[in-house]
Protein backbone atom coordinates (compact mmCIF):
# COMPACT_ATOMS: atom_id res chain seq x y z
CA UNK A 1 0.00 0.00 0.00
CA UNK A 2 1.75 3.38 -1.17
CA UNK A 3 1.20 6.34 0.96
CA UNK A 4 0.76 9.62 -0.59
CA UNK A 5 1.61 12.36 1.57
CA UNK A 6 -0.20 15.49 0.48
CA UNK A 7 0.26 18.72 1.82
CA UNK A 8 0.39 22.25 0.66
CA UNK A 9 0.19 26.18 2.30
CA UNK A 10 -2.94 27.87 3.83
CA UNK A 11 -6.05 28.22 1.13
CA UNK A 12 -3.99 26.29 -1.97
CA UNK A 13 -6.38 23.59 -2.49
CA UNK A 14 -5.56 20.68 -0.54
CA UNK A 15 -9.35 19.76 0.74
CA UNK A 16 -10.64 20.06 -2.41
CA UNK A 17 -7.84 18.14 -3.96
CA UNK A 18 -8.44 15.63 -0.89
CA UNK A 19 -12.21 15.38 -2.11
CA UNK A 20 -11.16 14.51 -5.54
CA UNK A 21 -8.81 11.60 -4.58
CA UNK A 22 -12.10 10.59 -2.10
CA UNK A 23 -14.49 10.99 -5.21
CA UNK A 24 -12.14 8.25 -7.06
CA UNK A 25 -12.42 5.54 -4.14
CA UNK A 26 -8.93 6.48 -2.78
CA UNK A 27 -9.11 6.42 0.93
CA UNK A 28 -8.18 9.77 2.57
CA UNK A 29 -6.70 10.28 5.87
CA UNK A 30 -7.33 13.88 7.08
CA UNK A 31 -4.61 14.98 9.81
CA UNK A 32 -6.55 18.33 10.02
CA UNK A 33 -9.74 16.40 10.86
CA UNK A 34 -8.05 14.24 12.96
CA UNK A 35 -6.87 17.05 15.23
CA UNK A 36 -10.62 18.21 15.33
CA UNK A 37 -11.67 15.21 16.71
CA UNK A 38 -8.76 15.02 19.11
CA UNK A 39 -10.09 18.41 20.84
CA UNK A 40 -13.82 17.24 21.13
CA UNK A 41 -15.44 17.81 24.47
CA UNK A 42 -13.91 15.04 26.83
CA UNK A 43 -11.09 14.37 25.17
CA UNK A 44 -7.77 14.28 27.16
CA UNK A 45 -5.84 16.76 24.26
CA UNK A 46 -8.19 19.39 25.37
CA UNK A 47 -8.12 18.91 28.96
CA UNK A 48 -4.18 19.14 28.30
CA UNK A 49 -4.77 22.15 26.43
CA UNK A 50 -7.20 23.90 29.17
CA UNK A 51 -4.53 23.44 31.37
CA UNK A 52 -1.53 24.87 29.57
CA UNK A 53 -2.96 27.78 28.00
CA UNK A 54 -5.48 28.82 30.33
CA UNK A 55 -9.39 27.83 31.27
CA UNK A 56 -10.84 30.78 29.10
CA UNK A 57 -10.35 29.20 26.18
CA UNK A 58 -12.74 27.28 27.22
CA UNK A 59 -16.94 28.11 25.92
CA UNK A 60 -19.70 27.76 28.37
CA UNK A 61 -20.71 24.63 26.30
CA UNK A 62 -17.43 22.56 27.40
CA UNK A 63 -15.43 23.02 23.80
CA UNK A 64 -13.16 24.64 22.38
CA UNK A 65 -13.24 28.55 21.78
CA UNK A 66 -11.50 27.90 18.51
CA UNK A 67 -12.21 31.92 17.51
CA UNK A 68 -10.20 32.88 20.95
CA UNK A 69 -7.12 30.28 20.37
CA UNK A 70 -6.94 31.75 17.05
CA UNK A 71 -6.47 35.42 18.71
CA UNK A 72 -4.47 34.04 21.79
CA UNK A 73 -1.99 32.18 18.88
CA UNK A 74 -1.49 35.32 16.80
CA UNK A 75 -1.03 37.37 19.65
CA UNK A 76 1.45 34.91 21.22
CA UNK A 77 3.56 32.94 18.55
CA UNK A 78 5.43 31.10 21.06
CA UNK A 79 1.80 29.33 22.45
CA UNK A 80 1.73 27.91 19.17
CA UNK A 81 4.43 25.37 19.99
CA UNK A 82 2.86 24.63 23.06
CA UNK A 83 -0.58 23.63 21.49
CA UNK A 84 1.41 22.05 18.45
CA UNK A 85 3.71 20.12 21.10
CA UNK A 86 0.24 18.88 22.36
CA UNK A 87 -1.45 18.17 19.50
CA UNK A 88 1.09 16.86 16.67
CA UNK A 89 2.03 13.28 18.01
CA UNK A 90 -1.67 12.52 18.59
CA UNK A 91 -2.43 13.44 15.64
CA UNK A 92 0.56 11.58 14.47
CA UNK A 93 -0.36 8.45 16.34
CA UNK A 94 -4.34 8.31 15.06
CA UNK A 95 -2.51 8.82 11.40
CA UNK A 96 -0.35 5.79 11.82
CA UNK A 97 -3.60 4.00 13.31
CA UNK A 98 -5.39 4.20 10.51
CA UNK A 99 -2.78 3.25 7.94
CA UNK A 100 -2.74 0.10 9.86
CA UNK A 101 -6.72 -1.04 9.37
CA UNK A 102 -6.57 -0.16 6.07
CA UNK A 103 -3.13 -2.14 5.44
CA UNK A 104 -4.74 -4.52 7.36
CA UNK A 105 -8.30 -4.51 5.73
CA UNK A 106 -8.47 -7.14 2.68
CA UNK A 107 -7.12 -6.06 -0.11
CA UNK A 108 -5.63 -2.92 1.23
CA UNK A 109 -5.75 -0.45 -1.09
CA UNK A 110 -3.19 0.33 -3.59
CA UNK A 111 -2.63 3.82 -2.18
CA UNK A 112 -3.81 6.54 0.51
CA UNK A 113 -3.91 9.66 0.65
CA UNK A 114 -2.44 11.15 4.44
CA UNK A 115 -3.36 15.07 3.75
CA UNK A 116 -0.95 17.33 6.50
CA UNK A 117 -0.59 20.84 6.05
CA UNK A 118 2.13 20.96 8.11
CA UNK A 119 4.32 17.65 6.33
CA UNK A 120 7.81 19.30 5.84
CA UNK A 121 7.60 21.16 8.89
CA UNK A 122 7.05 19.06 11.46
CA UNK A 123 8.76 15.86 10.45
CA UNK A 124 6.29 13.60 9.15
CA UNK A 125 7.77 12.86 5.46
CA UNK A 126 9.10 9.45 6.85
CA UNK A 127 5.85 8.10 7.07
CA UNK A 128 4.80 8.72 3.35
CA UNK A 129 6.33 7.14 0.45
CA UNK A 130 6.02 9.85 -1.84
CA UNK A 131 5.16 13.82 -1.67
CA UNK A 132 2.36 15.45 -3.22
CA UNK A 133 2.35 19.14 -2.73
CA UNK A 134 -0.41 21.74 -4.18
CA UNK A 135 1.08 24.27 -5.76
CA UNK A 136 -0.57 27.54 -5.60
CA UNK A 137 0.59 31.31 -6.24
CA UNK A 138 0.91 33.28 -2.69
CA UNK A 139 -1.15 35.85 -4.15
CA UNK A 140 -3.76 33.11 -5.26
CA UNK A 141 -3.53 31.37 -1.45
CA UNK A 142 -4.71 34.86 0.06
CA UNK A 143 -7.49 35.23 -1.98
CA UNK A 144 -8.93 31.72 -1.43
CA UNK A 145 -7.95 31.50 2.12
CA UNK A 146 -9.87 35.08 2.91
CA UNK A 147 -12.96 34.19 0.99
CA UNK A 148 -12.89 31.12 2.63
CA UNK A 149 -12.35 31.94 6.12
CA UNK A 150 -12.75 35.65 6.26
CA UNK A 151 -9.37 35.93 7.98
CA UNK A 152 -7.39 39.30 7.07
CA UNK A 153 -4.33 39.79 5.15
CA UNK A 154 -2.13 40.34 8.57
CA UNK A 155 -3.50 36.98 9.62
CA UNK A 156 -3.11 35.10 6.74
CA UNK A 157 0.21 36.14 6.44
CA UNK A 158 0.99 35.00 10.11
CA UNK A 159 0.10 31.72 9.25
CA UNK A 160 1.85 31.57 5.89
CA UNK A 161 4.99 32.41 8.06
CA UNK A 162 4.52 28.92 10.41
CA UNK A 163 4.61 27.08 7.16
CA UNK A 164 7.90 26.65 4.87
CA UNK A 165 8.29 28.87 2.06
CA UNK A 166 6.78 27.69 -1.30
CA UNK A 167 10.17 26.82 -2.97
CA UNK A 168 11.43 24.85 0.04
CA UNK A 169 8.06 22.78 0.00
CA UNK A 170 8.56 22.36 -3.84
CA UNK A 171 12.05 20.97 -3.30
CA UNK A 172 10.59 18.22 -1.19
CA UNK A 173 7.98 17.15 -3.78
CA UNK A 174 7.94 13.79 -5.80
CA UNK A 175 4.85 14.90 -7.65
CA UNK A 176 3.55 18.44 -7.97
CA UNK A 177 0.06 19.85 -8.58
CA UNK A 178 -0.58 23.29 -10.12
CA UNK A 179 -3.41 24.92 -9.01
CA UNK A 180 -3.79 28.03 -10.51
CA UNK A 181 -6.91 27.66 -12.62
CA UNK A 182 -9.84 26.65 -12.56
CA UNK A 183 -11.45 23.45 -10.37
CA UNK A 184 -11.45 21.36 -13.82
CA UNK A 185 -7.97 21.68 -14.40
CA UNK A 186 -7.28 20.73 -10.96
CA UNK A 187 -9.64 18.00 -11.12
CA UNK A 188 -8.26 16.79 -14.21
CA UNK A 189 -4.49 16.72 -12.51
CA UNK A 190 -5.53 14.73 -10.04
CA UNK A 191 -7.47 11.96 -12.48
CA UNK A 192 -3.72 12.01 -13.95
CA UNK A 193 -1.81 11.11 -10.72
CA UNK A 194 -4.49 8.73 -9.64
CA UNK A 195 -3.92 6.57 -12.66
CA UNK A 196 0.02 7.20 -12.14
CA UNK A 197 -0.57 6.28 -8.70
CA UNK A 198 -2.36 3.03 -9.26
CA UNK A 199 0.01 2.28 -11.73
CA UNK A 200 3.00 2.61 -9.37
CA UNK A 201 1.64 1.05 -6.41
CA UNK A 202 0.63 -2.52 -9.01
CA UNK A 203 4.47 -2.33 -10.50
CA UNK A 204 5.62 -2.20 -6.90
P1 LIG B 1 -6.36 25.21 4.41
O1 LIG B 1 -5.09 24.48 4.63
O2 LIG B 1 -6.20 26.67 4.61
O3 LIG B 1 -7.53 24.63 5.15
P2 LIG B 1 -6.70 23.99 1.80
O4 LIG B 1 -5.32 23.86 1.27
O5 LIG B 1 -7.38 22.76 2.30
O6 LIG B 1 -6.76 25.15 2.84
P3 LIG B 1 -9.04 24.34 0.14
O7 LIG B 1 -9.98 24.50 1.29
O8 LIG B 1 -9.15 23.13 -0.70
O9 LIG B 1 -7.55 24.62 0.58
O10 LIG B 1 -9.19 25.59 -0.85
C1 LIG B 1 -9.28 26.92 -0.34
C2 LIG B 1 -10.47 27.63 -0.99
O11 LIG B 1 -10.18 27.87 -2.35
C3 LIG B 1 -11.75 26.81 -0.94
O12 LIG B 1 -12.84 27.67 -0.75
C4 LIG B 1 -11.79 26.17 -2.35
O13 LIG B 1 -13.11 25.91 -2.77
C5 LIG B 1 -11.14 27.25 -3.20
N1 LIG B 1 -10.40 26.71 -4.35
C6 LIG B 1 -9.41 25.79 -4.35
N2 LIG B 1 -8.94 25.56 -5.57
C7 LIG B 1 -9.63 26.39 -6.40
C8 LIG B 1 -9.63 26.63 -7.81
N3 LIG B 1 -8.78 26.00 -8.63
N4 LIG B 1 -10.51 27.52 -8.31
C9 LIG B 1 -11.36 28.17 -7.49
N5 LIG B 1 -11.43 28.01 -6.15
C10 LIG B 1 -10.57 27.12 -5.61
Amino acid sequence: MLIIGLTGGIGSGKSTVSQYFAELGVPVIDADQLTRQLVEPGQPALQEIFEQLGHELLTVEGELDRAQLRRRIFAHPEQRQTLEAILHPRAREAAEQQLSVLRASSPPPDYVILSVPLLIESGWSDLVDRVLVVDTPPELQRQRASQRDGLDAEQIDAVMQTQVDRDTRLAAADDVIHNDSDLATLRKQVEALHRQYLQLARSA
